[in-house]
């Protein structure tokens, strides 16, 4: 065995969820490679303002990431980003991962933390505005929103219940859906019907979105009629689905109809030695917090399953 290419634990992602397994395992002196498709930091860098991250009061997204790419080096964690996964074998004791350019890593665990990305409109001007008055999440946006009108886009669950919640922000708010009904729970329906600053625009689809520094106006088409309008906004937040980045992962692990992975409380999947963790599983809320909190555990299980392993064998060799 290549002892350079062998280590404890294999962490697949680095955002949140996978550098806090990184800086955890690190610590607990587990050999540990992180390895990430996309640059350190996930989703996080996409936000130019956290404000909810729990003794941060405010900090952009890259620095977060920065910080938590030190520590987790601080401790001894191999990272490699920009990489290509080529082949995964989750199977067996020994583990392995191999990239496009030809290398190959093992380990006896391996922690899954590929995040998700919102579903996207695919509209002219999405690119452009997203981050500069498009959101696709209300806990993380909404208070920047404070005593402007906005746009929801959606009718299922989310787009309702999210549309509520942006009321303690925002001075108005339109939501836009497709159909002429929702998607949703009948209270979720009620409740955003009943609340005075909730007006609807329904059989009707974003087109365009119009802006010069910031997002100004958009385009919403009546799907019956074809008429297009101009409609002036400050904001737009668009909850039309959510997509965990798993599609390397059917048929090599447990997933459920939407995608997301399949965990245990301890985050172990139906793998021995597979944990995962973050906004690939399955789960109903999706931050920097939950995340951490979710490679925490992993690492947490991973490492315990690891000394269990460790111990097995220096007991088998003394026999
Ligand atoms: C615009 C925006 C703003 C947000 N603002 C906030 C906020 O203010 N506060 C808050 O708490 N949350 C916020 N969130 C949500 C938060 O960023 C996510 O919940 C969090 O980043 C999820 O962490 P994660 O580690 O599970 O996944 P991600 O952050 O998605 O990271 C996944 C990592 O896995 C890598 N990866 C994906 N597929 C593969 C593969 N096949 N092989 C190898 N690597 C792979 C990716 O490149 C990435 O490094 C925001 C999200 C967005 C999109």
């Amino acid at each position: 065995m290549n002892l350079d290419k062998h280590y404890d634990a294999i962490i697949i992602g680095a955002g949140p969820a996978g550098l806090s397994a990184g800086i955890y395992l690190s610590r607990a002196k587990m050999k540990t490679l992180v390895l990430s498709e996309g640059t350190v930091g996930g989703q996080m860098i996409l936000t130019h303002e956290i404000a909810n991250y729990p003794g941060v009061e405010s900090i952009s997204g890259y620095q977060l990431a920065t910080i938590m790419k030190k520590q987790a080096k601080s401790f001894g964690c191999d990272i490699k980003s920009n990489i290509s996964l080529n082949k995964l074998d989750l199977d067996g004791k020994l583990k392995s991962v191999s990239l496009s350019d030809g290398s190959l890593y093992t380990s006896y665990s391996i922690i899954l933390a590929p995040g998700g990305r919102s579903r996207t409109l695919n509209v002219p001007g999405e690119d452009i505005f997203r981050g500069k008055g498009i959101s696709y999440c209300a806990t993380c946006d909404g208070d920047f929103f404070t005593g402007k009108e906005i746009v929801v886009v959606g009718g299922g669950n989310s787009a309702l219940e999210e549309a509520v919640s942006l009321t303690k922000y925002a001075s108005k708010v339109t939501i836009v859906h497709q159909f002429d009904h929702f998607q949703a729970f009948e209270h979720a329906i009620n409740e955003a019907r009943s609340n005075p600053k909730i007006s609807f625009i329904l059989e009707s689809a974003i087109t365009e979105f119009h802006g010069t520094e910031s997002l100004r106006s958009v385009n919403i088409k009546n799907i019956r009629t074809g008429e297009i309008r101009n409609f002036p906004v400050d904001g737009t937040f668009i909850f039309i689905g959510y997509l965990p980045n798993t599609e390397f992962l059917k048929g090599r692990i447990d997933l459920n109809q939407s995608g997301e992975i399949i965990v245990n409380n301890d985050m172990s999947t139906g793998k021995k030695g597979v944990y995962a963790a973050g906004d690939s599983i399955a789960k109903r809320f999706r931050q920097i917090t939950t995340a951490v909190s979710d490679g925490t555990i992993a690492a947490l299980a991973a490492s315990e399953y690891l000394n269990k392993l460790k111990k097995d064998e220096k007991q088998l060799i003394s026999n």
